[in-house]
């Protein structure tokens, strides 16, 4: 399945969320967007067998891998201070000018390298999670660990971690259904899924 209809999906379960919870409209906001970013998450592994869609892949990788590094240069504007914030917003630069330069496998094992190490400096465990959770993307085949239930623990525990950083309500649970409904979108069942992805 498409990256767009993933968002959409991500965006969908989000937004039920934030309905469920009956949440003012910025929370509404902030679950939905956490949807779309928890839908398209399971894609951020390589997909070396597919050689043919490489183009296709490396484009909307380096869209995945520049959003994080905007979001680095957000949280680092915004939260971090003196030398941590010098740090963030170097490695924000780095994911969003140098590493879409390199082959994708190794600009994804790197990238995780970056994100871990700003969520070392700005000890914060989820960001540090989600750079072991891109590493482990880049070593392993595509759709294997990122889209299983070993994937979906993971990303369980860095959702925990995330939303216990922001007190808004409903957000844990759509983070993980926004990655559920990925889950679910990529299953055989689905027609189209022998093509895309
Ligand atoms: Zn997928």
């Amino acid at each position: 399945m498409r990256g767009s209809a993933h968002a959409v999906l991500g965006a969908a379960a989000g937004f039920i969320v934030a309905q469920k919870v009956g949440a003012n409209p910025e929370d509404v906001l902030f679950l939905t967007g956490a949807g779309v970013v928890s839908g398209l998450i399971p894609d951020l592994d390589t997909g070396g067998k597919l050689a043919n869609r490489i183009s296709v892949s490396n484009k909307y990788l380096n869209a995945a891998v520049r959003l994080i590094g905007i979001l680095l240069g957000c949280y680092a504007y915004f939260f971090a201070s003196g030398m941590d914030e010098y740090i963030s917003f170097i490695g924000a630069f780095i994911l969003l000018f140098v590493l879409p330069q390199f082959s994708k496998k190794f600009m994804l094992l790197l990238s995780g390298v970056v994100i871990a190490v700003a969520g070392y400096v700005l000890m914060t465990i989820w960001i540090q999670l989600i750079g072991v959770y891109v590493m482990a993307a880049s070593l392993l085949a595509h759709r294997s660990y990122t889209h299983s239930l070993l994937g979906l623990a993971f990303y369980g525990v860095i959702s925990y971690h995330f939303a216990a950083d922001f007190p808004i309500n409903g957000l844990f649970t759509a983070c993980v259904f926004g990655y559920i409904s990925h889950l679910i979108a990529d299953m055989r069942f689905i027609p189209g899924n022998k093509k895309r992805h």
